[in-house]
């Protein structure tokens, strides 16, 4: 992409520095305040469909609010227009933003593999203030990754990207949502996953998935196919992270399997909560119990639904279970063994736990098959009956976490999914079944969240063509209006000279936008008696080409005395007009003395359309010819 050289008429753009899925990031200078900044570009690509445009405008405003220092600051955005070898212009948005000399997680990841555990944590903290501050102030991030946070050359953690994310998210072009699904599946809540409403606790799962990461050199979950890691972020327990690096304490393994609890209420339910817990380990101090709890729970979990997965083939699971209780072979027994003294609490005596742990698992997997052996039984057995049927609370025009909180209350299985609304956001406008309603026990009730009105800022349209227009309005989801030609615009025939609503309101998706377009038409003003350049300047601007003739005169120099196309007339843009320009009569003799009688003159005067061959050159618009200089007669 060949970027405008000065953008904004300020910032010099330099050396790429790096590509990400929809942008490329260029050092530059701020020449009006000369320091190094980083500018980020709209792939020109994606330049073109205006409501990602839109979109990435808004979002770099909203990104701009932020001051923190653990936040790569914002310090401006704006657009440039980029020239395009056909002589189109395509509109170029730019984000400004503090320069980081240092490099991203996913580059020193791709150096080291992973980190010390000590090191990870630190880290994970600064992106934890981050998130602190920014939620505090309303942004959900929602692309928390390693290509996302920043070390710098002092090792100062910087977040970057601030709900550019939702950009992408929201944009409507499919290939865009694909490509960002794609893009960041490996740090995907499991509510993003599904398509649910995203808050403040979805950061903090994709921050447990990047602390794993950092860790153990892998992310939580991996597959062939986006696809198949959303499944596993939604159903599948990670592994414990000490099975994958034994110097991560059990203590750091609680944190981050608390962190990436399926069920965000079950979560750190905050930034704070989070980053306190991971100090405490990486320092060797109690965790909170919370996270205790959620680790306690992890491993039986994680083996007994596998083994529940193979239960066709259960009688080979017990066997192996065993020996994983206590064989001498077993690795894990081997990591437990190895595992350094620091970061535990006084009674967390791995070993023991893990003991115990395993007879669980085997009571575990006991339990389930003679439970699932009696369940099938019972069931043959039983003639069909029907479920329990509970009654459907009303939550209506509740918050969001209200409302599900009370259908999971009445055993109900919420389904919250956005919707474009004018109802405050985050409030319920719809359920089914409906408040009152009689449903099964444990069915599920879909709840339609408020995102919002859906409304799109309108682009500037003008200067486009019909079809642009048509095609950019399309892709924001509105419709063309009536479209009303307009003389004397200024443009050509065709070009979009205004919409209705104007540019940059904001109008809700669906509606219709009228156009002015261009007629081509254009009036000719009355310009006698205006000095050349300044009929020059109107008539140009209007869309006449200007054909400009002398004529000796008595009137004022340099005036227009005569104009061939009359006030009122309306012609097609592009047409010539002839002014007749006075000059001061010159000398008869080829006396070095100014003229002060004229009989027989050059030039001759014209008459409109043909003009002698002797007549001075024509010129054109706001051209600066000057009036010829006077010729020498024999
Ligand atoms: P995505 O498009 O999903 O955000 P990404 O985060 O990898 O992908 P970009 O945000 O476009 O891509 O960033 C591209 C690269 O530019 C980064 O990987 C980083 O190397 C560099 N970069 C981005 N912002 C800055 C900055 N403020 N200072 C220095 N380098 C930066
Ligand atoms: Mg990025």
């Amino acid at each position: 992409m060949s970027a405008p050289q000065l953008l904004g008429g300020r910032y010099e753009v330099g050396e790429l520095l790096g590509r990400g899925g929809m942008a490329e990031v260029h050092l530059g200078h701020d020449a009006r305040l000369s320091r190094p900044v980083a500018i980020k570009l709209l792939r020109s690509d994606l330049a073109r469909d205006t409501s990602f445009l839109n979109r990435f405008r808004r979002e770099a405003q909203s990104a701009a609010g932020l001051n923190h220092a653990s936040i790569v600051a914002v310090y401006d955005s704006g657009e440039d227009r980029l020239v395009e070898s056909g002589g189109a212009t395509v509109p170029v948005p730019y984000i400004v933003m503090e320069y980081v000399e240092g490099q991203t997680l996913r580059e020193l990841l791709n150096d080291r593999t992973r980190l010390e555990p000590a090191e990870a944590a630190r880290i994970t903290e600064g992106v934890l203030d981050a998130l602190a501050y920014s939620h505090r102030m309303g942004i959900v991030h929602r692309d928390i990754k390693p290509a996302n946070v920043m070390i710098g050359a002092r090792g100062d953690i910087k977040v970057m990207d601030f709900g550019i994310a939702r950009a992408v998210a929201d944009a409507n072009a499919t290939m865009t949502q694909t490509q960002a699904v794609i893009g960041t599946a490996q740090y995907l809540s499991p509510e993003q996953a599904q398509g649910h409403h995203v808050d403040a606790r979805s950061d903090l799962y994709s921050t447990g998935c990047l602390l794993f990461e950092l860790l153990t050199g892998r992310p939580p979950f991996q597959a062939d196919s986006p696809v198949a890691i959303a499944y596993q972020h939604v159903g599948q327990p990670p592994p414990r992270p000490s099975t994958l690096n034994p110097s991560v304490s059990p203590a750091l393994d609680a944190v981050v399997l608390h962190s990436l609890a399926k069920d965000r209420e079950a979560r750190y339910q905050d930034a704070t909560a989070f980053r306190i817990d991971l100090q405490a380990a990486r320092l060797g101090r109690p965790i909170s119990d919370a996270a205790r709890g959620t680790a306690g729970t992890a491993p039986e979990a994680t083996v007994a639904i596998g083994a529940l997965g193979a239960a066709a083939a259960a009688t080979t699971v017990l066997p192996s279970g065993a020996s994983v209780a206590g064989g001498p072979g077993d690795p894990r027994a081997g990591n437990t063994a190895s595992l350094p003294a620091i970061g535990h609490d006084p009674d967390d005596e791995p070993r023991r736990r893990r003991g115990l742990a395993y007879a669980l698992l085997v009571l575990a997997v006991v339990g389930a098959l003679v439970l699932l052996a009696l369940a099938g039984k019972s069931y043959l057995d039983r003639p069909p009956e029907t479920p329990a049927q509970v009654a459907v609370p009303s939550v209506v025009d509740k918050p969001v976490e209200t409302a599900e909180a009370e259908i999971r209350a009445a055993g109900l299985v919420p389904e919250s999914t956005q919707v474009a609304s004018t109802k405050e956001v985050g409030d319920v406008v719809e359920q089914s079944p409906g408040g009152g309603e009689m449903a099964e026990r444990n069915s599920r009730v879909q709840l339609s969240i408020s995102a919002g009105p859906d409304t799109v800022d309108l682009p500037d349209l003008k200067d486009y063509s019909q079809d642009e227009a048509r095609t950019a309005l399309g892709n924001l989801n509105l419709k063309v209006g009536p479209i009303t030609p307009v003389d004397d615009s200024g443009l050509d025939k065709g070009q979009v000279v205004s919409t209705t609503p104007g540019a940059g309101e904001s109008v809700p998706v669906g509606s219709e936008v009228s156009l002015t377009v261009s007629s081509g038409k254009i009036t000719a003003p009355d310009v006698v008696g205006k000095s050349r350049s300044e009929a020059a300047q109107i008539l140009g601007d209007l869309g006449f080409r200007i054909k400009t003739e002398y004529v000796e005169s008595s009137e004022t120099e340099d005036s227009v005395t005569k104009q061939s196309i009359k006030e009122g007339q309306k012609v097609d843009d592009g047409t010539q007009i002839v002014l007749t320009v006075a000059q001061p009569p010159r000398p008869t003799q080829t006396t070095t003395a100014p003229p002060t009688t004229t009989t027989t003159t050059a030039p001759p005067t014209t008459t409109t359309g043909t003009t002698a061959p002797t007549t001075p050159p024509s010129e054109t618009a706001t051209a600066t010819a000057t009036p010829p200089a006077p010729v020498q007669t024999p």
